[in-house]
């Protein structure tokens, strides 16, 4: 089996100025390549860290995959320093030199001095062309392991990942193993929770690979299969995807790679449905999150933030006289939201939300925690109420957020 590494280089990202996303962006492509990779490495551009990082990765691995240190300056090192870990020289190539006048006389320059520095590369090294910034990248032999020299602007590198590596690496790394994924998303429990649940199928050394991700609230549990096939890797997969289902049945909101505000989002816009929120202890995060989702202003009018009973009155006509008998904090109030929301903006379907998000406002009878929903779609509103455990006001609140995703994804179910 094809063992790959990853090498992240730069000063800014070992010194946290700079988050380091090539490597999990390259990752997900060897993956899909049926490649697996066992290590990521991030090293600073000092020779000797640098050298040393390219040596060992190289002597542990089949494919490695740098990105990082190919600029025009001083500091871009992964050149030479590649060509003194193969010991072999640095040699000036005329063609990239060429290319790069070529990219400047595009935008009626010439190139700077300093861009010839760009041209030189290992003498072993076959050149990866740049045709979206000057910066080329290069593959070579470095200790019996295919290394794979990389630029670190993210948008230049994934496109000469599509355009050269991702051919290089199919045709020399002969997939000798496929993957097969499943996405279960969840909300509900919380990580720890979860994986107490999955606990026995977690091990490292079983296939499928069970793995569990957060991400604001939700979790996803992932599963990959291996096999020798497409089909033996999903077989694998699915067999324990079909474990794990009846085991986070209350909690499983969708299956698939969309996530749960995305495929939200898609639903609305697919069926043309438009939708408007009344948010309170949510401060405007449903309305943030759901506008994370491309094209959803086809839909999406807009969300009242009422934190105040006042702007609930004002901005929703919820009755004063409702607050005073339920309080801010019920699903009576709920209700007149998010019928307030949709008869103000005209929208078919909306949503509210009412709650105490904590640490402090809870009492006897409404604790923090306790949180109130309404939807309202066509002019029939239900509503529903929550006690989210008190784990902490940011959960409260995003917990609150994908409360109401679930339930509006729930709506569309059944209906094609
Ligand atoms: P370099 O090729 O080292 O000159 O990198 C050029 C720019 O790409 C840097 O200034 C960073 O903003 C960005 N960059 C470098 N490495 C990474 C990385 N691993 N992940 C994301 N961005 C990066
Ligand atoms: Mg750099």
């Amino acid at each position: 089996m094809t063992r790959a590494e990853i090498l992240a280089i730069g000063d800014e990202l070992v010194h946290g100025h700079a988050l380091d996303t090539n490597s999990t962006w390259i990752a997900r492509e060897l993956e899909a390549l049926g490649i697996e990779v066992l290590r990521h490495t991030v090293v600073s551009d000092l020779p000797g860290e640098l050298e040393e990082a390219i040596r060992s990765s190289c002597a542990r691995a089949d494919l490695v995959v740098a990105t990082g240190g190919l600029g025009p300056t001083e500091d871009d090192r992964t050149r030479g320093v590649a060509a003194a870990a193969a010991e072999v020289q640095l040699v000036f190539d005329e063609r990239v030199w060429q290319q790069i006048k070529d990219l400047f006389a595009h935008r009626d320059r010439s190139p700077p001095e300093s861009n010839r520095l760009q041209a030189w590369r290992p003498e072993t090294a076959e050149v990866l062309p740049n045709r979206w910034g000057t910066a080329p990248g290069f593959a070579m032999t470095i200790g019996g392991a295919e290394f794979i020299a990389l630029p670190g602007v993210p948008r230049e590198m994934r496109k000469i990942v599509e355009a050269s590596v991702i051919p290089r690496v199919r045709e020399r790394f002969a997939a000798t193993c496929a993957f097969s994924f499943f996405n279960l998303h969840v909300i509900g429990p919380h990580e720890a929770e979860l994986g107490q649940i999955l606990k026995d199928l977690m091990a490292s050394d079983l296939n499928p690979r069970v793995g569990v991700t957060a991400h604001k609230g939700q979790l996803t549990v992932r599963i990959v299969g291996r096999g020798e096939s497409e089909d033996a890797a999903r077989v694998a997969a699915e067999k324990v995807v079909a474990e794990i289902r009846p085991r986070i049945a209350g909690f499983l909101v969708r299956e698939g790679d969309k996530d749960l505000v995305a495929a939200v989002g898609h639903e609305l816009i697919c069926r043309g449905i438009t939708l408007a929120a009344a948010e309170s202890c949510t401060g405007g995060k449903f309305a943030s999150r759901l506008t994370d989702v491309e094209g959803i202003s086809q839909v999406f009018l807009g969300s009242w933030v009422t934190y105040s009973n006042e702007a609930k009155t004002r901005d929703l006509g919820v009755p004063e006289e409702l607050i005073t008998r339920f309080g801010a904090v019920s699903e009576e109030v709920a209700a007149a939201m998010a019928a307030g929301a949709a008869e103000r903006s005209g929208a078919r379907m909306a949503v509210s939300v009412t709650g105490i998000a904590g640490p402090g406002g809870g009492s006897v009878d409404k604790p923090v925690g306790l949180v109130c929903f309404g939807l309202h779609l066509d002019g029939v509103t239900d509503t529903w109420q929550r006690r989210f455990t008190n784990i902490g006001r940011r959960w409260v609140r995003e917990r609150s957020v994908l409360e109401l995703m679930a339930a509006i994804h729930r709506r569309f179910e059944g209906d094609g």
